[in-house]
């Protein structure tokens, strides 16, 4: 017979908690469903209680209330390593002395397992990753890409259901960071596993999600598609952390315009809009970003917008510093947000 429920969340926290003595609180009674299969990234500026809620997942760190679900079974009160997932740690934390092999074995050595069982589940898995034929090489001797193929070996190891990552790239260059997660998304979908990663990037964010969580001050603000999140950003700190945008402050309340959806003319054509000053110009390459800051206080920030122009339009109707300009965008490209649902505080 038809299973008529849908695919159990691969991880659902139920109002969990975190308050550290003396601390405020880190994680406020979040609640979230995370679908099986998928990539989520936790993301939010530093503090806003990412890496606490992950490690709660992990088993890492105590709950003060709340629950936690992998798929359907409350794994809350259980140890780290009964729980069915794992973590994946920044900059791959290799034991550099050992072999990629001995690495991704390390964790069955530790639970007695013999050394001929414990080698062959290693190299099976470091095949899995296509890294069967590097299995003798220490750290030291393998790529970044490699390595990080070695560390994601050595999580899978215990058969987790959900890999847990916290900040994995962020301690690697620019360049490396792009390669690497473009890396992480294609095993990510190549093992059908459930990722759970934590960043402050909204761009490595947006790359990687399924849906992203948008975490600040141990609240979740936002949860989406990547796209979603952007286009329709549940709240103004939502809009000015994935940025991108200038929330202005209108007539109707604050809206959130995105900077590729700001028309500018100069002053002098008399064109309608709001009168601002351009203060800086980058060139970006494929866009042109303008600073802006507008002449009559819109009661704001510091009066301050960013416009993104194309090249070519930029090329057409080219701007300076000191340059009067007016700006305008078509109503349906502001975006109002939706009321603040307020949820009693407990006590
Ligand atoms: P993020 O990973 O989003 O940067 P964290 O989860 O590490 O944030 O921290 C959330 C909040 O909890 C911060 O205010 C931080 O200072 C506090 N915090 C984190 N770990 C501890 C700890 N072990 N003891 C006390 N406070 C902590
Ligand atoms: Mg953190």
């Amino acid at each position: 017979m038809d299973d008529p429920t849908p695919t159990p969340a691969a991880i659902e926290l139920i109002a969990l908690t975190k308050r550290y003595a003396q601390g405020s609180v880190a994680v406020d009674s979040v609640n979230l469903r995370i679908a099986s299969g998928s990539y989520c990234c936790l993301l939010g500026p530093s503090g806003c209680g990412k890496s606490t809620t992950l490690r709660m997942i992990a088993g890492h760190e105590s709950t003060t209330s709340g629950d936690i679900l992998l798929e359907n079974r409350n794994i809350t009160a259980l140890p780290a390593a009964d729980r069915g997932t794992a973590m994946m740690f920044q900059s791959f934390a290799l034991f550099p002395h050992l072999t990629a092999l001995d690495n991704v074995a390390f964790s069955l050595k530790m639970k007695g397992v013999d050394k001929a069982t414990r080698h062959r589940q290693a190299q099976d898995l470091l095949e899995r990753v296509a890294m069967g034929h590097l299995a003798q090489r220490k750290p030291g001797e393998l790529s970044g890409g490699q390595q990080q193929r070695v560390a994601l070996a050595r999580a899978l190891i215990t058969q987790p259901r959900v890999l847990l990552l916290d900040e994995p790239l962020s301690a690697l260059d620019p360049f490396l960071r792009i390669q690497m997660r473009a890396e992480l998304r294609h095993w990510q979908r190549e093992l059908g596993l459930t990722f759970i990663h934590v960043t402050h990037s909204q761009e490595e964010a947006m790359a990687l999600a399924d849906t992203m969580v948008v975490m600040n001050h141990g609240r979740i603000e936002q949860v989406g598609a990547p796209r979603e999140v952007y286009n329709r950003p549940a709240s103004e700190f939502v809009a000015r952390f994935m940025g991108g945008h200038n929330v202005l402050a209108t007539t109707q309340g604050k809206v959130a315009v995105r900077n590729d959806h700001i028309q500018l003319a100069p002053a002098h054509t008399g064109a309608s809009g709001w009168p601002a000053t351009v203060s800086d110009v980058e060139y970006q390459g494929t866009y042109v970003l303008l600073g802006l800051k507008l002449s009559a206080g819109d009661g704001t920030d510091d009066n301050s917008v960013s416009v993104m122009l194309p090249e070519a339009t930029f090329v057409q109707q080219p701007y300076s510093p000191g340059d009067a300009v007016s700006l305008s965008w078509a109503p349906w490209q502001a975006h109002t947000f939706p009321p603040v649902l307020d949820v009693p505080a407990a006590a």
